[in-house]
């Protein structure tokens, strides 16, 4: 309704745009996360399983493309090593911790990482 009510949009036009194309944008970005991210990009972690870092994937889903380590560390929340480095879900699940929302937020210990990115 923002469109309607802001700039005086149809309400057709608004809701196949906002709406419609944003859903499926985000729903084909997400599915990127197990198609484009297992097949193109590097393998810093495992280069034996086909889960791969993807720059492009990770823009387009804020920070879910970082998907070697991903399968390496499947229990770390960040997703990456990076820290807040294109990662706006750790931000975000960062946040929920500060506020009490998320908590036990599980990570991987720096030596494990270094020992397996090299
Ligand atoms: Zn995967």
């Amino acid at each position: 309704m923002i469109p309607v009510w802001c700039w005086v949009e149809t309400i057709w036009n608004s809701f196949s745009i906002a709406a419609m194309a944003r859903y499926g944008l985000s729903m084909n970005s997400a599915f990127l996360v197990n198609s484009a991210a297992h097949k193109y990009g590097d393998r810093p972690f495992d280069k034996y399983i086909q889960a791969r870092e993807n720059t492009a994937v990770t823009l387009l889903t804020t920070g879910e493309g970082w998907h070697n380590y991903h399968h390496v560390f499947p229990w770390v929340y960040a997703t990456s090593e990076l820290g807040y480095t294109f990662n706006l879900i750790k931000v975000l699940i960062d946040v929920m911790a500060m506020i009490g929302l998320a908590y036990d937020l599980k990570t991987a210990n720096p030596n494990a990482i270094k020992e397996r990115r090299d």
